[in-house]
């Protein structure tokens, strides 16, 4: 049935259906939508690729319980993982804690100038002066040359390391592209990797710190018995290996019950204490020196031949006999002590590892025994296991 012309209802304009719209704009639309789809999609795959990248590196500082091994992690990303041109690990260490705990695991600080340590708070200030949240954005000499000692990136994350609402350290990822890391561009991979951070080194610290609790006399501060029976092996090892000449030194104090009899327990601690730092004071820091037994003390000089420890010893019993002890209540006294030494010279061929261990120790407390029976105060050396002088 034909409509009649008045039948039919004209609509105004405006309110024509959007389909109602030219072809040619709809197609147009449509393109553009599927390239904000396109866009969204290829955005979330890198996402999701950057998420995977965040994700092994994290599992892979989880797994670490070294501090060194995690700085080295940090330090020397995988390159095809992380395209970060530049990274530096601050650490706050006002006691050079860390410090020490790397360098008992090896590593030689000097060769990694991007581990970098600070005593105080203060010092990484202007990199969060208001918050602990990541400071993005491009660099600025003036504030961040410190942080990159090693190259001049043109933009910068700076990620805090906070663990207990207190600032532990920072870690820094510098980009030779000015763009790459704008202020108020997205952060959060990276504040999820900096908790991690934070976490891993605290635990890494813990663990060297309960084993060097382990490992540690608890009067004298020095190592016990237990890490010099393990070092014993270790040195003799590296003696064989490098072919080196190693020394012993077993070293007693004189009449120390008396010391006890006269002043009392508290000041024979005392005195252990201070002989302990005394002896250490005469050794390079590389040498071992643990608390063996009671007024005992053992060390271990590497590649020290005979002759050179044989002087050491003196200086030590010297140093010891020249040490004014004084009370609380004015009265002063000294004390003396007895050293025996002994040194390991791979030639010698003693046998298994061991065997050469208890050989040099044993040879030590003997000579030892003979500085007492010589009337103490003296150091008698054992020489090279051939010569026999105890
Ligand atoms: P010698 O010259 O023959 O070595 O005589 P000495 O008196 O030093 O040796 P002795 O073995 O007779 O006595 C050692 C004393 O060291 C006995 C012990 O009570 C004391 N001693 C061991 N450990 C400690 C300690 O941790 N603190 C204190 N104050 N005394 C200790
Ligand atoms: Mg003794
Ligand atoms: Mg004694």
């Amino acid at each position: 049935m034909a409509l009649h012309r008045d039948e039919i209802v004209q609509l105004p304009r405006n309110i024509l259906p959007h389909t109602v719209k030219p072809r040619s704009n709809l197609h147009a639309q449509n393109t553009s939508l599927r390239q904000k789809l396109d866009q969204f999609m290829s955005e979330a795959r890198r996402n999701e690729r950057k998420l995977r990248r965040f994700e092994r590196l994290e599992l892979q500082l989880i797994g670490l319980n070294s501090l060194f091994d995690l700085g080295k992690t940090l330090l020397y990303p995988e390159k095809n993982d992380f395209q970060w041109d530049s990274v530096s690990l601050v650490l706050i260490d006002p006691e050079h804690e860390l410090r020490r705990m790397l360098e008992d695991e090896g590593a030689r600080l000097d060769e990694h100038p991007s581990l970098i340590f600070v005593s105080s708070l203060g010092q990484l200030d202007s990199s969060y002066p208001h918050s602990f949240f990541p400071s993005v954005g491009r660099y600025r000499p003036a504030r961040h040359k410190s942080l990159f000692p090693q190259s001049r990136p043109r933009s910068v994350t700076l990620l805090p390391l906070v663990r207990y609402g207190k600032l532990i350290g920072s870690l820094n990822i510098g980009s030779l592209d000015g763009e790459r890391y704008a202020d108020g561009s997205r952060t959060d991979f990276f504040e999820h990797l900096a908790a991690i951070v934070a976490i891993c080194i605290e635990n890494a610290a813990n663990v060297q710190r309960l084993r060097r609790q382990g490992l540690t006399d608890t009067l004298t501060a020095i190592n016990n018995r237990r890490f010099f029976d393990q070092r014993l092996h270790e040195e003799i090892e590296i003696a064989q290996r490098s072919n080196t000449p190693l020394s012993c030194m077993l070293l007693d104090v004189d009449f120390f019950k008396k010391v006890n009899d006269s002043y009392g327990h508290q000041v024979g601690d005392q005195v252990l204490r201070e002989v302990a730092a005394l002896v250490r004071a005469q050794l390079r820091g590389s040498d071992v020196l643990s608390r063996y037994g009671g007024e005992e003390f053992a060390a271990l000089l590497s590649n020290t031949p005979v002759e050179t420890a044989e002087e050491v010893a003196e200086r030590v019993r010297r140093g010891i006999e020249e040490n004014v002890f004084h009370l609380p209540d004015g009265e002063s006294f000294t004390v003396t002590i007895s050293i025996g030494v002994a040194t390991y010279t791979p030639a010698d061929k003693i046998g298994a590892t061991s065997s050469a261990g208890e050989f040099l120790v044993g040879q030590a407390d003997r000579c030892m025994y003979q500085a007492k029976a010589a009337g103490r105060n003296a150091v008698v050396s054992g020489g090279s296991p051939g010569s026999h002088r105890c």
